[in-house]
């Protein structure tokens, strides 16, 4: 298949690779693949905002729009420094695939910025937020593309989203974002979801393993949303113990768990987890080779490489980051198999999008369910998906990454070919 030179760098090479291996595996025809990685839509707008010291500073946003064939674009939107357009693409096209594989009537779309919400004052973020959606009016909507939170972004951003949108369109629109504040039309569970699916996915493949998770031991890199709520959620409620916990400013390890509680109450008072502690610190990238039963990459891409898949100890990889496992580093785990239980991003963080569909249905229903309705929807939906990914893969003898991206990449397929091809 021929580059797209808009899409360039590691990130989309790694979506790219694990289409063409499923592509191969299922036989798609080869001129067929283009119009299913190749996104449909790719919008770069200028992000111009006033600096509180005067000066005017304009960055990037983006938002790809993968694919709309079975229902609105939907996936997060990301503040990131680095960010660029081969990376978000990527990012879109998993949203694809994830929303796929849970049967949610949605496309696959992903967007952002390229700032440091870190290095920015709450007005400086509030100015981002307001023109990036601003610029992106056009292109979205409730029935077109519908944003939510990513890395570097909340709730309280989601609500700048949904006010710029709806000053626009002279009503009201909560249903354009998901991932609002409650009061905003968002969900009971929303801000838990993506977390909670992790440990139900996690829960499900105990089972498969046969290991109690009283007693068990996690390992969980990256402590924003997704990474903070699996770690409660595991000790708290499930009964392991966290050995280890890591964020972009400090990474902590203790041999017989790291009391979760406090980690969390300490991130909320200092925006991190530096400072927690000097005796406890330990090497980042260590710390996900240790010995313990469940490892939980919960933060960027890329991550494990081809040298720490070798040095795995953990039973279970449970990724709920998108894309932390690069190709390089599945050849190794393929062949580790029988050792290490992966649990693929697309399935284990498909909490987040889950719970974002039933969001969007209740605000456009204006009918509104309790935490426990959502929490076991969303259970019902991971443990169906969990299943169907794993007979497949038992079925054909493939991984479960390949499995869960068949699944995907054969529904979006499915309805590209009932729809045919305009004009
Ligand atoms: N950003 C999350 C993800 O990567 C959630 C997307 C959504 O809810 O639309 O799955």
């Amino acid at each position: 298949m021929q580059a797209q030179g808009l899409y360039a760098g590691p990130v989309f090479d790694m979506a790219r690779s694990q289409f063409e291996q499923v592509a191969d595996h299922l036989g798609i025809a080869s001129d067929e693949r283009p119009r299913l990685l190749y996104p449909k839509r790719a919008i770069s707008v200028s992000v111009p905002i006033h600096r509180d010291d005067g000066r005017t500073e304009v960055f990037q946003g983006f938002r790809v729009q993968h694919h709309l064939t079975r229902g609105p674009g939907k996936g997060g939107t990301r503040f990131a420094p680095q960010l660029e357009m081969g990376e978000v693409a990527a990012l879109a096209v998993w949203m694809s695939w994830k929303c796929a594989l849970a049967d949610l009537p949605f496309g696959g779309a992903k967007g952002g910025v390229n700032c440091d919400p870190r290095a920015l004052s709450r007005r400086e973020l509030e100015a981002v937020s307001r023109r990036y959606m601003q610029e992106m009016i056009p292109f979205v909507g409730p029935k077109t593309d519908v944003m939510a939170p990513d890395v570097g972004t909340d709730e309280t951003v989601m609500g700048w989203f949904v006010d710029t949108y709806s000053m626009h369109q002279g009503f009201t629109a909560n249903e354009v974002v998901t991932g609002k504040p409650v009061g905003l039309g968002g969900t009971a569970g929303r801000r838990a979801a993506t977390g909670r699916g992790v440990a139900l996915t996690i829960g499900e493949a105990m089972k498969v393993i046969g290991l109690p998770p009283v007693g068990a031991t996690a390992i969980v890199q990256g402590f924003g949303n997704v990474g903070s709520v699996t770690a409660e959620i595991l000790s708290e409620e499930m009964g392991l113990r966290v050995l280890g916990v890591s964020d972009h400013s400090a990474a902590y390890f203790h041999p017989d768990g790291l009391p979760v509680a406090e980690l969390i109450q300490h991130v909320k008072r200092h925006g991190a987890l530096t400072g927690w502690s000097n005796e406890l610190l330990t090497d980042p990238r260590e710390l996900l080779t240790r010995p313990c039963d469940v490892l939980v990459p919960a933060a960027v891409e890329r991550v494990i490489d081809a040298d720490i898949a070798r040095r795995l100890q953990c039973r279970i990889l449970a990724e709920g980051a998108n894309g932390p496992t690069t190709p390089e580093a599945d050849v190794v785990l393929d062949q580790r198999r029988g050792e290490v239980f992966v649990i693929p991003d697309i399935l284990c963080n498909s909490g987040g999008v889950i719970v974002s569909y039933f969001e969007w249905v209740q605000g456009l229903q204006r009918l509104f369910w309790s935490e426990d309705e959502v929490n076991d929807s969303l259970a019902r939906q991971m443990f169906k998906a969990f299943a169907n990914v794993v007979s497949r893969a038992q079925r054909d003898g493939i991984s479960h990454r390949m499995a869960a991206t068949a699944i995907g990449v054969e529904h979006v397929l499915l309805s590209k070919l009932q729809r045919g091809l305009f004009p």
